[in-house]
């Protein structure tokens, strides 16, 4: 497994160095060397729920009733998040608000190349103190999440896969309602460089079109599973539309942030965080982390932008 996965950092190293070439976008971070920015899949591939097609399903709230959220069909995530009241981030364990984002650049710093393959970046480049947000799979539909992202206007991409997610898109929904994003994440989760070109395309193209039609809107962007991808996933990801794949510089756990490398944030970083229930993260929540999350960029004076202004 790690030798395929070594391999497939490979040949996608020449891939993207032909994209950027061209693109001149996720030049910088294909520079570096690839442990700094390509994800350890190990981690990832371990834990439990991640939407492998073996996976764990993720906690249900069965017994949780979702809060109803202020107003209903065509409000605006404004509308909510000031019906939540000006003190709303205190109830998520913040001492501040979280700082509204700086008018997003006129034109994407990443773009896709003129080959027509997706830019693939971990970390975007802008010197703007703005961080990114992911969520991956979708085993777990906490409520509270959905109250949470309201109350602090928060801005995240959703990378979905049918697997883990598709048993209620409706979740999904009203997360997107609030003005969030939603894209592919593989149909069921495999590790792609195992795949042929053929079966690499049915993974991402189905799933694209399964985004489309339960939300209505045509994902842009993919992000293949643990990170790892050859050069026929950017053929097979730019078949079906997707101008980008990011993957992440930074990956939130139960424990704190853990960086792909040096100790601290930097500015266009991607976030990784994952749809998890208590029984993967140490008994806390989704709330919990995420807000263990802000607390930290708050701390190192970043604010979290919407990953779509810039990618
Ligand atoms: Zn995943």
């Amino acid at each position: 497994m790690r030798r395929t996965r070594r391999s497939g950092r490979r040949s996608s190293a020449a891939a993207i160095a032909a994209v950027c070439l061209l693109a001149l976008t996720a030049c910088a971070d294909a520079a570096r060397p690839p442990e700094e920015w390509f994800p350890q899949s190990a981690e990832e591939s371990a834990a439990p729920g991640d939407g492998r097609a073996d996976g764990k399903p993720g906690t249900r709230h069965a017994g949780r009733t979702p809060r109803a959220l202020p107003g209903g069909d065509g409000t605006t995530r404004k509308d909510v998040a000031r019906a939540g009241g000006p003190e709303a981030y205190r109830r998520w364990g913040l001492d501040r608000p979280l700082a509204a984002p700086p008018t997003p650049p006129a034109s994407r710093p990443v773009r896709p190349g003129e080959s027509g393959l997706p830019a693939v970046a971990g970390r975007v480049p802008t010197r703007d103190k703005v961080v990114f947000l992911t969520i991956d799979d979708g085993w777990d539909k906490d409520p509270e999440l959905i109250r949470m992202a309201a109350d602090l206007r928060l801005p995240f991409s959703m990378f979905l896969s049918d697997s883990a997610a598709g048993g209620d898109y409706g979740y999904f929904e009203e997360l997107r309602r609030l003005g969030n994003s939603v894209h592919g994440h593989t149909l069921t989760h495999p590790d792609l460089t195992s795949l042929p070109y053929a079966g690499q395309r049915r993974q991402i193209c189905r799933q694209q079109e399964r985004v489309a039609a339960a939300f209505g809107v045509r994902p842009t962007l993919f992000r293949p599973p643990y990170g790892t991808y050859d050069e026929a996933t950017l053929r097979a990801a730019a078949s079906c539309g997707v101008r980008a794949m990011p993957l992440w510089r930074a990956d939130m756990k139960a424990g704190g942030l853990e960086y792909r490398s040096g100790d601290r944030l930097r500015p266009g970083d991607i976030v990784l965080a994952h749809f998890r229930g208590p029984e993967q993260q140490g008994g806390r929540t989704m709330t919990d982390v995420v807000a263990e999350f802000l607390r930290e960029v708050q701390r190192q004076g970043f604010t979290v932008a919407r990953l779509e202004d810039y990618m």
